[in-house]
């Protein structure tokens, strides 16, 4: 029986693993290897160490087909670029001259060199460098990172199994270098690159690999014919080599859709699928073109983006309907576990009845050896680990901490009338007008004001005991004090209390909602050696009290000027969080809509006349896929809607946004029905503003003209400019003047600065009109 034969074979293997090491070790390696207090050869040993200790923890866990490769000093995509010699020109001279050093300067920039641009790695949170190609671009194998690593895992005794981002997602993630035509596609290089990919496939089958994994995430997004035709030829080439590894081609972050049929039909060994949640396609799309006779499939079915623990019976069911479709079945966690933190069991503060619902790397590793073994011996070779998952479930889905009453009887009775403002916008203008007595072109800024030394010692100092919560409060007044006193005499029109109070904009409001959860360790890496600690969203979210009232009412009973109240809202909470898996994204953020709800009338009871409500990740939260589109955005734009709905006309509810890049959702950005949104634009000289007139943006926009991204200050002239430029886009009665987003990360001198000349910059404009 084949099914029983491949149920035997039936192996666990995980993509990638955390890089930080259980006390962030690499970010202090790092860190310390650019400060000078660490050399290069001891980061390459706290490197190995990190490695072996990763290669450890799998292999006791049950896993011996363990990756390579995955490992990275600052990022896997600007590894891949030093793989196959694509170092821009401008870093090519720091690369021959050190290689770690020139890595580290494509990564971070030099005082005279620009870095690569660093962008989001599809829908997650990671950050991966943009390789920059050219139609000169020449690429060089260089293995040598891939080989090494590879060794240390067979020396091991492991069998290792070297990852690289494959051909045709490195350059489908790659833009033109700079001088190069903006529509050059880096796409058209692939005969070139794939030599190259060939060479290194070579030396790891030199160097003892049974099998290579090549990534491929990019064919989860929509692609063309032609995309999907150089995706058939990459691995027409590449499976045609003579002597070479087995090929496992590996996909995720959602299903293949009209590139499975294509990957299947490709002369490789092997494939790997993401089976989770919204992505179970898959499956009917692996039947349907008749499963993978003769080849391995790896079945992602343990989430490795969630921090949930998997439902063992579920999966153990998707696997019993694979191992009829394909040759060989192993069990897999969907991507690689980079995204999620590395062990729960660090966690001493988490509700231990919560804690057992958590599988961070290490859990999700257990998860898939208990499944493989449950897959290749049946479920009696796992019965307790099938009892406490089943417990655990039980105990998850019972709990009046997912499931409490109050919150889902009224998120239940929301109707559309909660979403809806109680007039329209050409009336609410006319009514704030009236009520704020703004001039044109009005200035204001973003939020949030320098967060100082002394700001980060107050909390420090909280935390440490050394002051008590009311000497904590009196930094904070003062510090409110100074920066309202400061933009009066600046003459900003609507003031900020510049958000002192706040450590980050979404974990603030996550500490103060119930429902919420914090970690102690669960970092994840953003970027380089950044690392963020993603607050969870583990129940039903309710908001016991007031959370930034009393701060934004101080902030307005220091002046008669209006001073906006300012808070995250519900899609960039989500965003930035870990997400529940027990209910659609949808229900989650009209429960938080609903908390936002309260504390957005709840400022406008104290006095506020103006409230922002922040969505920078409203355009990054996009699905991967354009069919999923439309029912995110609904939801979206819903949940903005039902917390700013409930107030009255003459409120002004402002939104911002970071990202440019808009002009596929402006008609979202009109449904969130705000009355005015700020943008970032100042790079882009107004781009922004083109975009929102194109479309016929009806309402009133502040496309940033103080790029807050650098410590330059902008001349007035030069804000005056960008002001001319969003003129002719923008009819005077509707622009607003600010940066293009908050100024937590600049010094107060440039800042002071800036907003100076931004604030005589529009005064010059409106002496024009
Ligand atoms: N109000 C926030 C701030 O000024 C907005 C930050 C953001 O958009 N990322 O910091
Ligand atoms: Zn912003």
């Amino acid at each position: 029986m084949t099914a029983r034969t491949a149920a035997a074979a039936a192996e666990a293997t995980v993509y990638g693993y955390p890089r930080q090491g259980r006390h962030r070790e690499l970010k202090k390696a790092v860190e310390g290897y650019w400060k000078g207090r660490v050399t290069a050869e001891s980061l390459a040993a706290t490197a190995a160490d990190l490695r072996r200790a990763n290669w450890r923890q799998l292999a006791d866990a049950g896993v011996h087909e363990v990756p390579t490769g995955d490992f990275s000093y600052y990022d896997h995509v600007l590894d891949t670029s030093l793989m196959v010699g694509a170092v821009p020109h401008r870093h090519r001279a720091a690369v021959d001259a050190d290689r770690l050093d020139g890595y580290f300067a494509m990564a971070r920039g030099t005082q005279d060199v620009a870095p690569q641009e660093m962008t989001k790695w599809f829908d997650t949170n990671y950050h991966y460098l943009v390789p920059e190609l050219g139609p000169d671009t020449v690429f060089t194998a260089d293995s040598g990172k891939q080989v090494a690593e590879l060794r240390e895992a067979l020396a091991l005794g492991l069998a290792g199994r070297p990852v690289l981002v494959g051909p045709v997602t490195y350059l489908l993630l790659a833009k033109p270098a700079p001088g190069v035509a903006a529509d050059f596609e880096p796409l058209t290089l692939l005969d070139r690159l794939l030599p190259v990919y060939a060479e290194v496939i070579a030396d790891l089958r030199a160097a003892g690999a049974e099998w290579v994994q090549l990534d491929e995430p990019a064919l989860v997004q929509d692609r063309t014919p032609a995309e999907l035709n150089a995706a058939a030829r990459a691995y027409r080439d590449l499976g045609a080599l003579t002597d070479r590894p087995k090929l496992l081609l590996a996909s995720y972050f959602d299903r293949l859709g009209e590139a499975l049929p294509v990957l299947a039909k490709a002369p490789v060994e092997g494939l790997a699928l993401d089976f989770t949640g919204a992505t179970a396609g898959n499956l009917d799309d692996l039947a349907a073109v008749g499963g993978l006779p003769g080849k391995r499939l790896v079945a992602g079915v343990v989430n490795g983006r969630n921090i949930w623990i998997n439902d063992l019976e579920k999966s153990l069911s998707t696997l019993g309907t694979l191992l009829g479709l394909a040759d060989r079945v192993d069990v897999a966690a969907s991507c690689s576990l980079l995204h999620v933190p590395l062990d729960a069991t660090a966690e001493r503060d988490v509700d231990p009845q919560i804690l057992r619902w958590l599988a961070f790397a290490r859990q999700k590793t257990a998860e898939t050896v208990t499944l493989a073994r449950g897959l290749a011996r049946g479920t009696g070779a796992i019965t307790a680990e099938l009892a406490a998952n089943r417990a655990d479930l039980a105990s998850r889905a019972h709990s009046p901490i997912t499931h409490d009453p109050a919150v889902r009887a009224r998120a239940a009775a929301v109707t559309d009338a909660d979403g809806r403002r109680s007039a329209p916008y050409e009336e609410r203008t006319a009514a704030q007008r009236a009520r704020l007595g703004l001039p044109l072109l009005p200035t204001t800024t973003i939020g949030s004001f320098p967060q100082t030394a002394e700001l980060r010692a107050a909390r420090a100092d909280l935390r440490a005991g050394r002051i008590d919560a009311a000497g904590y409060d009196e930094r904070i007044r003062t510090e409110i004090r100074e920066v309202l006193a400061f933009q009066e005499k600046a003459g900003i029109d609507v003031l900020v209390h510049g958000e002192p109070e706040r450590n980050d904009m979404v974990q603030y409001f996550a500490e103060r909602l119930t429902g919420y959860l914090a970690t102690q360790h669960g970092w994840v890496q953003s970027y380089g050696t950044r690392y963020v600690r993603p607050p969870v969203l583990a129940g039903d979210i309710s908001r016991p009290q007031p959370m930034t009232v009393r701060w934004t009412s101080y902030a307005q009973s220091l002046t008669r000027q209006p001073v906006k109240g300012m808070l995250t809202g519900p899609v960039t909470m989500l965003a930035w969080s870990f997400v529940r898996d027990d209910q659609p994204l949808g229900d989650t953020a009209r429960q938080v809509a609903l908390a936002l709800r309260d504390e957005v009338n709840d400022l406008e009871a104290s006095g506020s006349s103006v409230i922002q409500v922040d969505e920078p990740a409203l355009r990054e939260t996009l699905p991967l896929r354009a069919a999923d589109r439309a029912e995110y955005l609904a939801w979206a734009t819903e949940s903005f809607r039902l917390s700013t709905g409930g107030v009255r006309p003459d409120t002004q509810i402002h939104t911002h946004m970071c990202y440019a890049e808009f002009g596929d959702i402006v008609r979202a950005i009109d449904d969130l029905d705000a009355d005015v949104i700020s943008l970032e634009a100042a790079r882009s000289h107004m781009q922004v503003a083109r975009e929102l007139a194109a479309h016929g943006y009806p309402r009133e926009a502040g496309p940033g003209v103080y790029d807050i991204h650098s410590p330059r200050v902008p001349s007035t002239e030069e804000v005056a400019a960008l002001l001319r430029e969003g003129l002719k886009a923008i009819p005077a009665d509707r622009l607003w003047v600010n940066p293009d987003c908050g100024l937590k990360t600049r010094a107060w001198p440039e800042t002071r600065a800036s907003l100076e000349n931004l604030v005589a910059a529009a005064r010059v404009v409106r002496g024009e009109l």
